[in-house]
Formats: C-alpha cells, structure tokens, sequence
C-alpha cells in the first residue's frame, strides 16, 4: 500500500503560502508506516519545533489501474475519509531552501492521520463535499472538494501515467487554506459536512 499526496491543490492555500500555481498536480509521498488511526494520540517527535496540520479528503483506489483516463477514474475509488497530513514546517522550509526532497518532513511516523472512510453514496458525490477542522473547538479549516484544482479523476489520470495503482492505495487530495500549528494538548475535530470523524490530541 502507497499513500500519494497532493499539494498546492486549492488556491487559498496556495495564496496563504505565496506559492505558485502548479500547472501539473504536485505529487508526493508518505511511507505507510506514517498511517495514524482510530484517533490514537499524535506525540511530537523532539525533531520539529513546528508541526502543522492540513486537513484533507482521502480517497482510496478499490481495483488495480494504469494509465486511467479521467472519464474511468471514478471506477476506481467508491469511498472517502478526512487525512491530516502532519508536516514538520521547519524542516520542510530547509529542505526546499536546499532543493532537496520533502520525504522526512512530511513522512515521519503518524504523519498520515486517517479517518474512517464512508461510502461515496453517501455523499453529494466526490466534487461536492464539504469539509472542516476545529482545533479546540475553532474551526481553524473550511474546505469544499468542489474548488480544487486538479479533481480526483484528474489525479488519478495524472498519477496512473506513471505509476500504477493498487488496491488499498491513497490519495491524500490536498489541504485548503486555514493550515497551523499544533501544540501539546490541542485537541482536533474533523468533519465531512455534519458527520465527525477525526477527534484526536496531540500530546
Ligand atoms: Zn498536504
């Protein structure tokens, strides 16, 4: 199992980091040792001084594919879950400072946070949902699936021409503006429209 993630994806976020828009999805990775579940507490590795959250919608791949056009992707997914893509900032600032690669910062242990996943069919479909994260009971994130830019089919199409997609496989889609910081005793909530289902600490 992989865990391909997404970034620069909605342009708020983009905005909020004065980033570029990418003219091709940015992909990267996590290893599956980083899989956070069942809420189980999040402990901060002594390596970061500062460790963000990106709340995210997660679709998993539920047959095998390569080179999958955009018309077929929806095939391949039928379900869909909320992610937090726990990133070491600090580290990740030095390491693009340097051109080097981002694999630490972002795929330290527990830094793929996942939901349970729901079924498709219980939503307003994969381009019309809604998404939010309260950290203390803020909400700190408000994201609509509807305003990325590259669509899951588009990421699907885009990642399939080059890497082949297996059963069990996710995509981390992304996280729109709202990202912060995280400190010991933060409690986060995450929602897919009214339903909870991320409520964690950190610690
Ligand atoms: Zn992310």
């Amino acid at each position: 199992m992989k865990i391909i993630c997404v970034g620069l994806n909605y342009a708020n976020h983009i905005e909020e980091f004065n980033s570029k828009r990418p003219n091709e999805p940015v992909i990267f990775f996590k290893p599956d040792s980083a899989i956070l579940r069942e809420n189980k507490p999040f402990y901060i590795p002594d390596f970061t001084q500062q460790l963000d959250y990106e709340l995210e919608l997660v679709v998993r791949i539920n047959r095998l594919g390569k080179n999958i056009s955009e018309r077929f992707a929806h095939r391949y997914y039928d379900s869909v879950a909320l992610g937090i893509d726990l990133t070491a900032r600090d580290l990740q600032r030095t390491a693009r400072a340097a051109g080097h690669p981002w694999a630490l910062s972002k795929g330290f242990d527990g830094s793929a946070v996942l939901s349970e996943f729901i079924p498709l069919s219980n939503t307003q479909g994969i381009n019309n949902i809604h998404f939010h994260l309260e950290k203390n009971g803020v909400t700190v994130q408000q994201g609509y699936s509807g305003d990325m830019l590259f669509k899951v089919d588009q990421l699907i199409e885009y990642i399939s021409k080059y890497i082949s997609l297996k059963i069990g496989d996710l995509i981390y889609t992304g996280t729109p503006a709202g990202v912060g910081s995280l400190a010991v005793g933060d409690q986060l909530k995450g929602y897919i429209e009214d339903e909870k289902l991320i409520d964690f600490q950190i610690r």
